[in-house]
């Protein structure tokens, strides 16, 4: 049984992937500082699976610390989710996302080498494609230029692993490229838990129908797309966490870098995203138009076929379930872990 090292697994992503895992019969372990994520999230991860997860409190740039779960724990793969992820606080903060993002991505490579581990997932973001390329983006486009830092340690990270498995003949390196994840575990217990007022659209507008803001403001509608408002590629995260296994399933038998989106290959506006909420769940969400919201790009999806082709990955769930999904979850945590 190979033992795969979730870093950030305790996260939105991070905790389905566990699930997924578990469920494919690996074992997992945990490293997370609980920056933004719960312990309870893990528990419930647990409680789903009926299997046990050991985890480790611990911040993943800390080095010496991270050191002690390599040397306690035969590592066969490590999953890299552990970084800060709002765009709009890593334009106020950069420093603080540059810290963080890289030198997780840093502490994780140099344990790695020093106990000879050599299979590293990295959650990358449909960001790197930038303003210039055309959608829908496939892998082999150059990284874009992104609108801001969080994007930027994106493209930085994705450097850092490349050349470090060009130096590293054993590495084997895989960028999961994701596009919008949306939805939560169909049986309710866990979701995504964004500490104070959402960024994201689908938690926005969740918190909007469960009565925790007042309205939803929707950024812009006199863009160049179908209905006016900016297209998304949205994915089910559980359709994402399966991309993960697929992946982990994959780098065993890999060495270098290779390069997957994670996305359905459909867009949907968010016109479309607030009508089918408001019709799979049988309600009304608040919503008003407003101006656009600055670096919003109009449209942005991938094109998937790539992983269909290689890691036999495709998306499953539709539209529906990741808005009736997203509701369960909201509907039974409306405070979100801290109940
Ligand atoms: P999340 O915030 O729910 O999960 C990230 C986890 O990492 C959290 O549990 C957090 O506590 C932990 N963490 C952060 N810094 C840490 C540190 N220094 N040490 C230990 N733990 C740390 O976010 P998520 O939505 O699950 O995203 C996971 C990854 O996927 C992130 O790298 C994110 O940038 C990337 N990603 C997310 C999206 C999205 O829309 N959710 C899209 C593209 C890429
Ligand atoms: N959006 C919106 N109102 C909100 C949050 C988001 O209209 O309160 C729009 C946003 O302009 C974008 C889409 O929803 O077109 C998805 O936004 P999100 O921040 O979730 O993802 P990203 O823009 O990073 O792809």
């Amino acid at each position: 049984m190979k033992t795969i090292l979730l870093a950030g697994g305790a996260g939105y992503i991070g905790s389905h992937t566990a699930v997924e895992l578990l469920n494919a019969g690996y074992d997992v372990i945990i490293a997370d500082n609980y920056s933004n994520s719960s312990p309870e999230a893990v528990r419930r991860v647990e409680e789903i699976t009926g299997k046990t997860v050991k985890t480790y409190e611990v911040d993943i740039k800390d080095t010496e610390k991270l050191e002690k779960i390599f040397q306690e724990n035969n590592i066969d793969a490590v999953i890299h989710f552990a970084g800060l992820k709002s765009v709009g606080e890593s334009i106020e903060k950069p420093v603080l996302y540059y810290r963080n993002n890289i030198d997780t991505t840093l502490s994780l490579l140099e344990c790695m080498e020093k106990f000879n581990v050599n299979n590293i997932i990295f959650s990358s973001s449909a960001t790197v494609y930038g303003e210039e390329n055309p959608v829908p983006y496939t892998e082999d486009m150059k990284r874009g230029t992104c609108t801001n830092p969080y994007g930027w340690t994106k493209v930085m990270m994705e450097q850092i692993l490349e050349d470090t498995a060009k130096a590293n003949k054993n590495l084997s390196v895989v960028l999961l490229r994701y596009f919008n994840p949306i939805g939560a575990h169909e049986s309710g217990k866990i979701g995504e838990d964004p500490k104070g007022i959402p960024n994201n659209l689908m938690p926005y507008v969740s918190q909007v129908a469960v009565g925790k803001r007042e309205k939803l403001t929707v950024f812009g509608r006199d863009y160049d797309t179908k209905d006016g408002t900016c297209t998304r590629d949205y994915i089910h995260v559980v359709d994402l966490a399966k991309g993960h296994v697929k992946a982990v399933e994959y780098i065993f038998e890999h060495k270098g870098t290779e390069i997957f989106n994670l996305g359905t290959g459909t867009p949907y506006s968010v016109t479309e995203i607030v009508e089918t909420f408001e019709k799979v769940n049988s309600l009304k969400v608040n919503h008003v138009y407003g101006g656009r919201r600055q670096g919003d790009l109009p449209e942005c999806f991938a094109n998937a076929d790539k992983a269909l082709k290689v890691l036999g990955w495709k998306t499953e769930k539709t539209l529906d379930d990741m808005c009736r999904d997203s509701w369960r979850w909201q509907k039974n945590n409306p405070d979100g872990y801290n109940k």
